[in-house]
């Protein structure tokens, strides 16, 4: 999917609006979250405009595939696989998504509960 020039994360991922980015390449971007929920508290985006997992076809199977091996290879750069790392997609309204963008949180440097909140 193209990107939309009215959506927050597709506009992080161009650049028009600022963010504490700490990777990019040709298909996805990563970036500190505004809002921490942990000492790592990362987002990691595909660049391609999806606004959830229910708007997945088989055409964004290698781009999502990607976009979790990003997520590995950022959590190994921050040094979070030894302890272990919580990665997270809300998808929808009542599992607390507010971005319709997808996204991966990459949570790190504590404990987490289970079942989460
Ligand atoms: P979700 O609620 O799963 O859709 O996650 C959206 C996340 O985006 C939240 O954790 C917000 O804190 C984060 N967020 C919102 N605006 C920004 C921004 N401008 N830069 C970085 N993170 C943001
Ligand atoms: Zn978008």
């Amino acid at each position: 999917m193209a990107s939309n020039a009215q959506c927050l994360f597709c506009r992080i991922a161009s650049g028009d609006i600022p963010a504490k980015k700490l990777f990019e390449d040709d298909a996805v971007v990563a970036f500190h979250d505004v809002n921490p929920q942990a000492p790592t508290h990362v987002l990691v985006i595909p660049r391609a405009h999806i606004p959830s997992l229910d708007d997945m076809t088989d055409a964004d199977a290698d781009v999502i595939g990607t976009t979790i091996l990003r997520v590995t290879k950022i959590a190994r750069e921050l040094h979070l696989e030894t302890d272990g790392y919580r990665v997270i997609i809300n998808n929808g309204v009542a599992a607390g998504q507010t971005v319709f963008h997808i996204h991966f949180h990459l949570l790190g440097g504590r404990s987490f509960g289970w079942p989460p909140g």
